[in-house]
């Protein structure tokens, strides 16, 4: 029996029984990994951890996706950075509002395996409105801030700060965030486990709140992501994110092809328990440390 172990923590992992393998290989930026687990059903693993599974997928990608979209008032153009699985492509594109949602991933090969392997989650990128490219979204995002592009809503769906994605969680590239969003933009960027990064996710939100008036976490159930419960930030130089400003009518109008999210449930996920909260009003850590290094301060 062949069995895939994802590294969660020390000692630690997520061990999958593969039933079959369809592709295991470098690319130049990272490597992919392409297999059929029991209970997950297609796996998705980047670098040697879990980017996406059958599974639990549309949690992820749902709670990404619409809490930005359904608190913002008018989202027409949408930028998503990484999420070469098209899953957060695929829930931005059921808002009808969306005129245009640039996709921009560094690695093709992610794409080309979504496309062969997840059809479930390829969909959108054959919409119209979905303008696909491959290529460095630290270098998408200086050179759209310095040509004058805006977008609405930027949602960061990267992998976690290792390798090309490093750049991806520094204050130099939410500043350039910052000025493709203008006053009412909303950035989010993934912003990983509440269970057993503590400190990195610390270290997000002080990045974030060096340039952003609001930065507002919230968090969801992500079965197979370190430690199950993951964190994403909400960022804005306008309106917050909250409970609040969820827009149920506009989450009425496609809530039953979710699988995930519905409005109690939307509103929800701003609710922390109360050693996030500590963590992130700047408390030391407490019982549990943390396993994962801190985003560099640039
Ligand atoms: N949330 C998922 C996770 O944490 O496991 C992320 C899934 S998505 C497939 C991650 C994508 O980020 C990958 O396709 C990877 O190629 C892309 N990525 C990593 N660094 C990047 C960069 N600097 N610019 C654009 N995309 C990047």
């Amino acid at each position: 029996m062949l069995r895939y172990d994802d590294p969660w923590a020390r000692g630690t992992f997520l061990s999958y029984t593969v039933t079959k393998v369809y592709e295991m290989f470098e690319t130049e930026f990272q490597r992919i990994e392409v297999f059929e687990a029991e209970e997950f059903g297609t796996v998705l693993a980047l670098g040697g951890v879990t980017n996406v599974t059958d599974r639990d997928e549309s949690a992820y990608h749902e709670l990404l996706a619409h809490l930005p979209l359904l608190c913002h008032p008018n989202p027409r153009r949408v930028l998503i950075i990484g999420g070469g699985d098209g899953g957060t492509l695929r829930e931005v594109l059921r808002h009808p509002e969306v005129q245009e949602a640039v996709l921009v991933d560094i690695d093709g090969e992610v794409i080309r395996c979504a496309k062969q392997y997840f059809p479930k989650l390829a969909v959108a990128f054959e919409d119209p409105r979905a303008d696909v490219r491959v290529a460095d979204g630290v270098a998408f995002v200086a050179n759209a801030a310095a040509a004058g592009e805006k977008f609405d809503v930027i949602l960061v769906d990267s992998t976690d700060p290792v390798d090309a994605a490093v750049d991806l969680f520094t204050e130099s590239f939410y500043r350039g965030c910052a000025t493709l969003l203008g006053d009412s933009g909303i950035l989010v960027p993934q912003s990983d486990s509440l269970t057993f990064c503590i400190d990195r996710v610390v270290g997000i939100h002080r990045n974030l709140s060096a340039i952003f008036g609001s930065v507002t976490p919230y968090a969801g159930h992500c079965l197979t992501y370190p430690g199950a419960y993951w964190a994403f930030m909400g960022a804005t130089n306008g309106r917050a994110l909250s409970p609040e400003h969820v827009d149920g009518k506009r989450l009425a109008a496609f809530a039953e092809e979710l699988r995930f999210i519905n409005e109690p449930h939307a509103r929800a996920v701003f609710a922390l328990p109360q050693y996030v909260v500590r963590a992130l009003a700047g408390a030391p850590p407490s019982d549990l440390p943390s396993v994962c290094d801190v985003p560099p301060v640039d």
